[in-house]
């Protein structure tokens, strides 16, 4: 049998159509890094970011113009959005009756009052409620001289705070929520959500906050939510880069596919290359053009890119198409079996032709095909 991660079981948090938790795939998400008031550029982001397959998008929130756009953002995304409020409990209420899928909002810093209206009214509107614990929002106790010691107690705090929270929410009849524990800290990240998730049935949003530019954040988030999604824990995702929120999903899509968690539907299996690579440019350029010929593909295909032929076709016996390069022309194979060889300037044109040919036989055998190649 292959090799799966178990998931943790939790209880289900939804989000307007997204389930989160319970047996439901991990959620993918982004936020965007307009100016939420500016719906058009809000809603181009979005747009961008479910073609790229997210699930769920988060928007800051942070006063009356970003509050007000929300129903023509709402109307205008296929995916639901999360309401990213700080200190702003009349801003979460506002969101909600306009009628968001979920605020995310760190109860620590709202009267407890205030948090029970938000409460209340998420639960009559249907909406979910992310409850945000970050590091940077935590006061460490008096006294503490250790810097170590400093960082366990900080780590324990979380916890602390976020299961009081979840038990209070629960006493209150209001179960529709997921927590996060954040920190740009891996260990920490790691070490909280660990804990949390040994404690609660609560499904867990995971992210590595402040990760970084597009390599720093990949890396870290990589490790910090790698580790604990292989061990099954984690229900929605979101990479922080500095940056394009497309790689947030294409990045959050990469780790959990790496896991067997999600399925990208285009996978490049490439070759990293060496002195054996025949490709005219070298298999990195093959690779980006089979990348950007497939870029609006939108069935499920892995394709095998290699830069010569030493290990066989075989080196790519899960591919359902590969091309590899050899001298003056290249190998065009389908699983294992070698089709034919191709000049090297014409090996993608070849492989989107068998690509074509693989639909048609995918709707003969009644499969799902692809809407668009
Ligand atoms: S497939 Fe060929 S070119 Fe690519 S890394 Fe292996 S030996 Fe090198």
């Amino acid at each position: 049998m292959a090799f799966q991660v178990a998931r943790r079981k939790t209880r289900t948090c939804t989000v307007g159509n997204r389930p989160v938790g319970g047996d439901h795939l991990v959620a993918v998400q982004t936020m965007t890094k307009t100016k939420t008031h500016d719906v058009e550029g809000t809603l181009k982001q979005i747009r961008g970011a479910q073609e790229k397959g997210v699930d769920i998008v988060r928007v800051a929130c942070p006063d009356e113009k970003s509050a007000n756009a929300l129903p023509a953002i709402i109307a205008g995304s296929r995916v639901p959005i999360i309401a990213d409020i700080h200190f702003a409990p009349g801003l979460a209420l506002k969101a909600l009756e306009a009628g968001i899928q979920c605020v995310r909002i760190n109860p620590g810093n709202i009267k407890l009052e205030l948090v029970r209206k938000i409460v209340d009214l998420a639960k009559d509107k249907g909406a979910a409620i992310r409850i945000g614990v970050n590091s940077g929002s935590i006061m460490p106790r008096k006294g503490l001289e250790v810097k170590n010691d400093m960082e366990h107690e900080m780590a324990d705090l979380m916890v602390d705070t976020a299961i009081n929270w979840c038990e209070t929410f629960d006493k209150w009849g209001f179960h529709n929520f997921k927590v996060s524990l954040k920190s740009s800290d891996v260990l920490t990240t790691v070490y909280t959500n660990r804990r949390f998730a040994k404690e609660t049935d609560v499904p867990i949003h995971l992210g590595v906050t402040e990760a970084g530019m597009l390599q720093a954040s990949t890396v870290k988030s990589s490790i910090g939510l790698g580790t604990l999604l292989g061990e099954g824990i984690g229900d929605t995702i979101r990479v922080s880069i500095t940056g394009d929120p497309l790689d947030e999903v294409d990045v959050g899509y990469e780790i959990l596919s790496a896991l067997r968690l999600r399925k990208k539907n285009v996978e490049i299996v490439a070759c990293p290359s060496c002195g054996r690579d025949e490709v005219d440019g070298g298999v990195e350029t093959l690779a980006r053009q089979v990348q950007e010929r497939l870029k609006d593909y939108t069935g499920n295909i892995v394709v095998s890119v290699l830069g010569c032929i030493v290990n066989g076709p075989g080196e790519a016996a899960e591919a359902d198409l590969g091309i590899a390069g050899a001298k003056d022309a290249g190998y065009l194979f389908k699983g294992e079996t070698i089709l034919r060889r191709v000049p090297n300037e014409k090996l993608v044109d070849e492989m989107m032709i068998e690509l074509y040919k693989l639909e048609k036989e995918r709707a003969a055998a009644g499969e799902t095909v692809a809407s668009k190649i």
